[in-house]
């Protein structure tokens, strides 16, 4: 093939778009073309605020390299500020925020929103529902990111899927979990759902945002803590102030973490911005749960070899117990409000489809890895 001088090269190259143009025109002479469409030279300066402490290993680090991306693929034409939870305000007004257009992006978890409206919590987790991968099933190919759209778009917001934990760890406590007798009375940092199955077995559920736990679990503000796995809950520091670490996070079983765009401004953007936005929003969701798979066995150890903090395992009388309160409210919540409802049919529908492809596929492969 010959090889063509520059020069040739750009000739070519605006005598095809010409070309394309013409043909355009002639196939639909009245037509407008789309603002939309057009690259045009705006620069965007945006502002984004995060639910995590500033600066934060894989969440708040993953916010800034997402504003890397976005800046390296529009040629820097968007240009984004990132600010920790409390940089710019608190963390948890990052929905108010966005929504009223102070800022334009915030990247956090939707169960942080329940006190706003509950069904935010399905897009985060369920507790006893689907793993991250299930999860990324239901939201890009099972409807779910279409009613998170539908729902978000009563609040001037655009979500996208913006990173995963996998399955979490149960929490961190000060005594010995034997039976579900345990948890009454127990004071507890867990949010969204599981919060409210703890309620519901006699415990007192706190929300808080991730900067405050060491100090209240610490000061015994709270007796018990759950955060997300070992990579992360080794860099909080729990492993030096609670005894028992347990396992399973029957709570959160995969976690999906939001971005949330300022829906108004988002819609005005050029679509090329648009897709970089949602492509770079998919990537963080990617690296988000690669890189919590890639440490949470290396800080698991580095919690067993260097603090005294002891591992456990949930009883499965207690964890049976947890189910049957998580059936009740989601049964209770589903009643009252529309909304939940209809997410909570679009997921368990999908959850029974999918699981019954992965009890034949994912379930048996653990269980036949665990013989070889
Ligand atoms: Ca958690």
């Amino acid at each position: 093939m010959k090889k063509l001088s520059r020069k040739e090269f750009i000739k070519n190259t605006a005598l095809a778009t010409g070309a394309l143009m013409a043909f355009n025109s002639c196939k639909n002479e009245s037509a407008e073309i789309e603002s939309p469409n057009i690259i045009s030279k705006k620069h965007y300066e945006w502002k984004m605020v995060t639910t995590w402490p500033p600066n934060f290993p894989v969440l708040g680090e993953g916010c800034v390299a997402f504003a890397q991306w976005v800046e390296a693929m529009s040629g820097g034409r968007m240009k984004i500020k990132v600010y920790g939870g409390g940089e710019l305000i608190p963390a948890l007004q990052a929905f108010e925020a966005v929504n009223s257009g102070a800022v334009e992006i915030a990247n956090g978890a939707s169960y942080y929103w329940a006190g706003i409206n509950p069904a935010t919590q399905f897009f985060t987790t369920v507790p006893f529902g689907m793993n991250a991968q299930q999860v990324n099933a239901w939201l890009y190919q099972g409807g779910g990111l279409d009613l998170w759209t539908e729902l978000y778009a009563e609040y001037n917001l655009k979500p996208f899927p913006g990173g995963n934990t996998g399955v979490q760890m149960a929490g961190w406590f000060n005594k010995e979990i034997k039976s579900i007798e345990d948890f009454k009375g127990l004071k507890m940092r867990i949010p969204g759902l599981g919060g409210k199955v703890l309620n519901e077995v006699g415990g007192t559920a706190v929300l808080s945002a991730g900067s405050e736990i060491y100090t209240n679990l610490e000061r015994g503000v709270i007796d018990a803590t759950e955060w997300i796995g070992p990579y992360h809950d080794y860099k909080m520091g729990f492993q030096n102030i609670a005894k028992y670490y347990y396992a399973p996070g029957w709570h959160e079983p995969g976690s999906n973490l939001e971005f949330m765009f300022n829906k108004r401004e988002f819609d005005k953007l050029p679509l090329d911005l648009q897709t970089i936005l949602e492509v770079c929003a998919a990537k963080l969701n990617l690296m988000v749960l690669s890189e919590f798979e890639a440490k949470n066995n290396i800080y698991l150890q580095k919690i067993k070899d260097e603090s005294p903090a002891e591992v456990k395992i949930l009883p499965k009388d207690v964890l049976n117990h947890l189910k049957n309160a998580t059936d009740t409210v989601l049964r209770e919540l589903i009643e009252r409000d529309r909304f939940s409802r209809k997410v909570f049919e679009s997921y368990s529908k999908f959850k029974t489809n999918i699981m019954n492809w992965s009890n034949i596929s994912e379930r048996l492969y653990y269980n036949d890895m665990n013989q070889l």
